[in-house]
């Protein structure tokens, strides 16, 4: 769909809504509106269809950019045009996004927009964004492969005296290198101990003989995300290492084959979950099973405990489970999964059948 499409169910969707006008200001769904990325732009879409609205900055970018909405660089700010944009659709109710509004820029749109009632939406935008269209799948499969393929370059490299921090630089770099726009998150890289702290910064720690090394990285092509994660042991591994790795395999097998159509999601994160819970390891699974990834590296919809989405046709999920002891390290392995009416399609290639022992 071109973003004129994309407008026009927006539109659609004003009459449920209630609205004379939607204004958006996430960023993520200011692009996937209109096609532009940058750090300010607004895009107001009423009945007569999208006006985008940055400053002079993105003049020349917005022009070659943005499609399917009508273009208005204010002089410096916003309210040098907004407030006339609005009484010209003779707006009386604006949809306004609640989770990207600050407390002070609601204040400021009060202000500005004096008569308008202004309408707090949740999701009106997140709830189409999650159902990938092919193109879009195209583009995820090929941020896909640059991880795997980083996974891959890298691999090697992994031995004692090494540091964390220069494999992370190496897999953005590799990332980069091979076509990525980004990465689609500072990459995740723990050893040894640090290995079981779930949102870990690669830090100066040097790999260890026996070391754990979980690394959860992902690139961006043309905005969207990949997300990874694969764990290997430096040197031979313990009896316990492959007993973990086994039923965190397991688990995340076992979630996959959940992830079909019409699925609930919190059923899905417990059918995986009962996996760990039966091994014993369920306190330390601290985290949700998964999440969508898209133009952001988490959205809708969410494996998780108190999940009330189901999965739909043309959501990309990731499926996620890890199993964190201290002293020993965290194990997690993480796909991109792809929910289609023949079942779950894992996108991902790099090998995970076996820890792999370096
Ligand atoms: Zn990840
Ligand atoms: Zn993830």
């Amino acid at each position: 769909m071109d973003h004129e499409g994309r407008i026009q169910r927006v539109v659609a969707k004003l009459d449920d809504l209630e609205l004379d006008a939607l204004l958006i200001t996430n960023l993520t769904n200011v692009r996937y509106l209109t096609g532009f990325s940058g750090s300010n732009g607004q895009v107001v879409v009423s009945r007569s269809g999208a006006t985008f609205l940055s400053d002079p900055r993105y003049r020349a970018r917005s022009a070659s950019l943005v499609t399917g909405a009508d273009i208005t660089i204010y002089g410096s700010q916003l309210k040098d045009e907004l407030p006339g944009l609005i009484a010209s659709l003779d707006v009386g109710k604006l949809g306004v996004e609640a989770a990207s509004l600050t407390v002070a820029e609601r204040d400021d749109l009060v202000e500005m927009l004096e008569g308008v009632e202004l309408v707090t939406t949740k999701n009106a935008l997140e709830d189409f964004r999650r159902v990938k269209e092919p193109s879009e799948v195209e583009k995820i499969r090929e941020a896909v492969r640059l991880a795997d393929d980083a996974y891959e370059l890298i691999r090697d490299r992994l031995v004692p005296g090494v540091t964390e921090r220069k494999i992370a630089l190496d897999l953005e770099v590799a990332m980069r290198e091979a076509g990525a726009d980004d990465v689609s998150f500072e990459p995740i890289v723990g050893s040894g101990d640090l290995s079981a702290h779930i949102h870990h910064t690669a830090s100066a720690r040097e790999f260890e003989k026996g070391d754990l090394v979980l690394m959860d990285f992902g690139a961006r092509v043309d905005g969207y995300c990949s997300d990874i994660t694969r764990t290997v042991v430096i040197g031979p591994a313990t009896d316990e290492q492959k007993h973990i790795y086994s039923v965190v395999l397991a688990t995340q097998a076992a979630g996959i084959a959940a992830a079909t159509v019409g699925a609930v999601c919190r059923e899905v994160d417990a059918t995986a979950r009962k996996v760990i819970d039966d091994a014993g390891y369920g306190e330390t699974f601290a985290h949700g099973l998964g999440h969508g990834v898209g133009l952001d590296i988490h959205e809708a919809p969410r494996f998780a405990k108190i999940s009330e989405d189901t999965l739909l046709e043309g959501d990309v999920v990731t499926v996620e489970p890890g199993i964190y002891v201290s002293d020993l390290g965290g194990i997690r392995i993480e796909d991109d999964v792809l929910v289609t009416k023949e079942g779950p399609v894992v996108l991902n290639n790099a090998p995970k059948d076996r820890l792999i022992e370096l």
